[in-house]
């Protein structure tokens, strides 16, 4: 690649962005389009085809051949239904056309994605509908290029499908409910309010090569097995010191991928664990910010494998060392450009952001059950509360100064609290409240960072959305129940104080500032009534609750029914993955590990027998025999033992499968793991069947 490359003509260059509309495009058919984009009126045909013509033109112009509606199913991943742009003609020869209304609307065969009985199979109908509001964008797989429309996914009589179609409506709720406070102090512009999100995404970088000798990783993306490396985190300078010519490529090529791609990103090295690393976009609207993070991680895979590195996505990939989450950090904007989370030179005495600091405190108080449900996938059971991402219980971070402020206001104490020297940086774009470096604020699941939250609880593989949705609809539900008693107020600035009040008093246990990996707080959680769920399984009931229910389709978020479809897939996608780590543990220990055991075992039988035949000791063979052979027999008996119980759980359905799994299946792929991993560290290495942590960890 070129040393000079001329980022401002890569910058975009594969997305159909607002330049090429404006530029491609009619002018009354732009103007349409905006308008529709702003308003979500629905698009008519000629405006349709029109935009489909010129977005075709320009895709072909880059050398796109086909084009497809781009999706993100149930399963947390993204779909495509390709078509290509060519249309046979009835004397013989082709045209290549895309019409207006494949644009607007797709019909893949929704048969194959999970839908939690929404959508009986006989049923297959499911409709893709453009999302205007996220530009359409190239994507390059070898040798094709594809134009990708970004699309809501939705069965026949209207259910959701997909998490986009939610986190739309969910966007719709918080703005509405926010526009009424926004009122309330004034401010006549607005329009809209914006909920904003930038996920910050971590991932492990690992050699092809070694990779493809691990079955695990390929069947699972994560480790099953490993005994730790003799040199581990605590190395990580000496690591820094070393990054390899290798990952720096690949950053760069990443960056220039995404830079195409209109996303702009910048990848950094991550100094939590050897091989993972972290890449920053900057924050955009929630639908494409999401929209944006599934890319990046296709990004991430494809660009690794031209470079024969694979890029791991997974929460865990490796037991005892630092796993991955995405920082997801979220505000809510008008569209005249005010954030109302921002608190200002004297946050004191910025009713708004108080108004606002209290709504979140209590919908992050009364919903945490949700935001923890946002947050599970099957890997992040084995993250959260392992002493290095969030513990599983959701508490808020608001740093010394916001909390000095929150105690004053229940106190009913006036004065001012004061403000620390350090946090006077003099410059008055600057918010005066600055993220608080230290330690103990990566601790927090929901951290206030200067002008917005953060919440770290979400997992590296999964898609932003359902943690979104989960905000903007707690968020919309709190500021609405405030609209409601501030628009009735005789006395406003009474009314307010009051409410500020009343509700930081009820929700300050939510508050904590300390070190989230210790026992005290999780004692001191239970304490203050906080939830402390643990496993995904414990996590999905929390969608169906009755509260949940009603909160949702309060602000026609989700209905019931989509609720309930929703856990369904979520015990589904629980109970098809553990299945498929327990499958791959029984492969890897019965036909790899095992067998290499017993022939290092035989060998040793063998050399312990021709040492005493010459008449002298073997003690040391025999000993390492001994141990050898009663790991074996462990491992033996947990092999067995995990057979059983994944047998038991397969044929079962639903949540009593995933709790099968969770509960018996779990526990007995780690009493298999354990003798196994004792083994390999005492098995000669070069008779051990597969590369090492260490290997994996440091070779690239
Ligand atoms: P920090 O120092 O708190 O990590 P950064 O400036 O590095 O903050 O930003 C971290 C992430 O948060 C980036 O992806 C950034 O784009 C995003 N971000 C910044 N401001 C906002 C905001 N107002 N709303 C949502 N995301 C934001
Ligand atoms: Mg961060």
């Amino acid at each position: 690649m070129s040393e000079f490359l001329n980022i401002s003509e890569i910058y975009g260059s594969y997305v159909f962005g607002d330049k090429e509309m404006r530029e491609r495009l009619p002018r009354a058919i732009y103007k349409s389009l905006k308008r529709s984009m702003i308003t979500g009126e629905e698009l008519d045909l000629v405006v349709a085809d029109a935009t489909a013509a010129a977005m075709k033109e320009w895709a072909i112009s880059k050398g796109a051949t086909h084009f497809t509606h781009w999706f993100q199913p149930l399963t947390g991943t993204t779909a495509e239904k390709h078509d290509s742009f060519i249309s046979p003609q009835s004397d013989g020869t082709v045209i290549m056309e895309l019409r207006g209304k494949e644009l607007i609307k797709g019909e893949p065969d929704a048969s194959s994605f999970p839908s939690g009985g929404i959508r009986a199979t006989f049923e297959a109908r499911g409709y893709t509908v453009w999302d205007i509001t996220s530009p359409a964008f190239l994507y390059d797989s070898g040798d094709t290029k594809t134009l990708c429309i970004p699309t809501a996914f939705c069965s026949y009589t209207g259910e959701a499908l997909d998490k986009k179609t939610p986190l739309l409506r969910s966007m719709e709720a918080v703005s509405k409910q926010a526009l009424r406070i926004v009122r309330l102090f004034g401010d006549t512009q607005a329009q809209r309010v914006i909920s904003s999100v930038g996920a910050e995404q971590e991932y492990f970088i690992v050699d092809r090569e070694t990779y493809l000798k691990r079955k695990d990783l390929i069947f699972t993306g994560r480790t099953l097995f490993g005994a730790m490396p003799p040199k581990g985190q605590e190395m990580e300078d000496h690591y820094f010191g070393a990054i390899k010519e290798r990952v720096s490529d690949y950053m760069r090529d990443l960056d220039v991928e995404l830079w195409k791609l209109g996303i702009p990103a910048k990848t950094e090295h991550n100094e939590a664990a050897p091989a993972q690393h972290e890449l920053a976009p900057i924050y955009s609207t929630t639908n494409v910010a999401t929209d944006e993070n599934m890319l990046i991680m296709n990004v991430m895979k494809k660009v690794a494998l031209r470079r024969g590195l694979v890029c791991l996505l997974h929460e865990k990939p490796f037991a005892g060392v630092n796993g991955s989450g995405k920082h997801n950090n979220w505000s809510l904007c008008t569209d005249t450009g005010r954030n109302l989370l921002e608190p200002g030179k004297n946050p004191q005495k910025n009713d708004l952001f108080l108004l606002m600091l209290a709504a979140m405190m209590k919908a992050v108080d009364e919903h945490a059950g949700l935001l923890r449900m946002s947050a599970a996938v099957p890997g992040n059971d084995h993250r959260l509360g392992g002493g290095e991402a969030p513990p599983a219980v959701i508490s808020m971070f608001l740093g010394d100064q916001l909390t000095a402020i929150v105690e004053h206001i229940i106190a009913g104490n006036e004065e001012t609290v004061p403000t620390d020297s350090k946090m006077k940086v003099g410059v008055s774009t600057l918010p005066v409240i600055r993220r608080d470096a230290t330690d103990r604020n990566r601790t927090s699941p929901f951290a206030f960072t200067g002008n917005k939250f953060e919440f770290r609880m979400t997992p590296s593989s999964g898609c932003i959305a359902d943690a979104n949705t989960v905000l903007n609809t707690i968020a919309a539900d709190v500021l609405g129940a405030f609209a409601d008693e501030l628009e009735g107020a005789e006395n406003f600035e009474e009314t307010l104080h009051a409410l500020i009040r009343r509700e930081m008093s009820a929700h300050q246990r939510i508050i904590f500032n300390g070190n989230g990996y210790t026992d005290e707080w999780l004692g001191e959680a239970a304490r203050r009534g906080l939830p402390n769920i643990k496993g995904m399984v414990d996590a999905i009931p929390e969608l169906v609750k009755r509260g949940s229910v009603e909160l949702f389709e309060r602000h026609g978020v989700y209905t019931e029914k989509e609720l309930i479809a929703r856990a369904d897939v979520s015990y589904e996608i629980y109970a098809k993955t553990i299945n498929i780590e327990a499958l791959t543990m029984i492969d890897m220990a019965g036909k790899d590990i095992l067998p290499a055991v017993i022939r290092f075992a035989t060998e040793l039988a063998q050399g312990v027998k021709s040492v005493e035949d010459v008449g002298l000791d073997a003690g040391v063979q025999r000993e390492l025999l001994t141990r050898v052979t009663v790991l074996l027999k462990q491992a033996s008996a947990a092999l067995a033992d995990l057979r059983e119980k994944q047998a038991k759980a397969s044929v079962l359905t639903g949540e009593a499968q995933a709790r099968a799994y969770y509960e018996t299946v779990c526990p007995a792929m780690e009493v298999l793991r354990a003798p196994v991993d004792h083994l390999e560290m005492i098995v000669s290495s070069d008779v051990w069947p597969m590369p090492s942590y260490g290997d994996l960890l440091f070779n690239v």
